[in-house]
């Protein structure tokens, strides 16, 4: 089967499932599967939803799942039989080797309650993860979430704060001693400084939701990659905010 073909299969099957799934048109993504913004945030929202209602699913983590994503792309998972011979499945089995599809990229805090796979219910080859304390980034981050971007095709990224942040906690009281952090520590407190100015009236909480705010518009701004695909609406960047007492996720604007 030739790769127009195989493209024409995969769309067709995306119309009649009316699904929200599109395809690229950049040549090199041509027959790969793109989450839009607005599915993969109700993907993230239900999957919260599940998780604080105790109703969690654990998708994509059994043994037979694990085995299976570790060689193929779960997104196209569902198509590799659909009207083809034994030799075309392993044809297109073996294109997919090693390939991965994560609907969403989320930069998260290290703190060990806010897991995001956990607290959004995904499984394996769901989320891109970047995790570093208080939710910042710096340029290894910033070249993993391009990446996510660029080959991946991931078109939501979450950047997600999350209630008592110690993080946050830290570089507030640091800065409003006039002191210096600990060894490395203190690299956390600089890249936050700017949220905890902003709110040096506000208390723990609303320093959190500025920090967010202010890495949501450093990757918002970020050329040469993310901004022009933002400005074009292909990309959403956005902040939220996990509560340690309820479990619930709240978008921010
Ligand atoms: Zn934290």
């Amino acid at each position: 089967m030739t790769k127009t073909r195989i493209a024409l299969l995969v769309l067709t099957v995306g119309v009649l499932n009316g699904s929200q799934v599109a395809y690229a048109s950049d040549p090199a993504h041509a027959d790969q599967a793109i989450v839009p913004p607005a599915e993969a945030m109700s993907r993230l929202k239900e999957g919260n939803g599940r998780y604080t209602s105790g109703k969690v699913q654990h998708p994509h983590e059994s043994s037979e799942e694990r085995a299976y994503i570790a060689t193929n792309s779960y997104e196209n998972a569902g198509m590799l039989f659909l009207g083809m011979t034994a030799a075309e499945a392993a044809k297109r089995r073996a294109e997919l080797t090693k390939s991965q599809h994560p609907f969403a990229i989320i930069v998260s805090c290290s703190d060990s309650r806010v897991p995001p796979e956990i607290v959004f219910d995904q499984g394996l080859g769901d989320l891109f993860v970047i995790r570093v304390a208080g939710n910042v980034i710096d340029d290894q981050s910033l070249g993993s979430i391009e990446y996510a971007v660029d080959h991946l095709a991931v078109r939501l990224i979450v950047v997600l704060g999350h209630q008592r942040c110690g993080a946050v906690k830290a570089a507030k009281e640091t800065i409003a001693a006039k002191g210096k952090a600990p060894a490395h520590i203190q690299s956390l407190v600089m890249a936050i400084q700017p949220a905890v100015e902003a709110t040096v009236n506000g208390d723990l909480e609303a320093t959190v939701k500025a920090n967010v705010k202010d890495v949501v518009q450093a990757l918002r701004s970020s050329t040469p990659i993310l901004k022009p695909k933002v400005d074009s609406g292909e990309l959403k960047v956005l902040g939220a905010y996990y509560s340690l007492d309820t479990g619930s996720v709240t978008f921010l604007d």
